[in-house]
């Protein structure tokens, strides 16, 4: 997941158009929360030192 993503669904803009979210409804690609960013950027993070050894 891109930290970018769309704050709804996490996709990112460049492919997101209007898509269906259960808990949105139909939506056009939203700015994601500087919350959400860094929350995504961390668990990105903590993903990438676990494959290291
Ligand atoms: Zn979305």
């Amino acid at each position: 997941m891109t930290p970018f993503g769309c704050r709804w669904c996490g996709i990112e803009k460049s492919n997101h158009g209007r898509r269906w979210k259960r808990s949105k409804g139909m939506h056009g690609w939203e700015q994601p929360t500087q919350a959400q960013i860094k929350a995504r950027m961390i668990a990105r993070r903590n993903a990438r030192t676990e494959v290291t050894p």
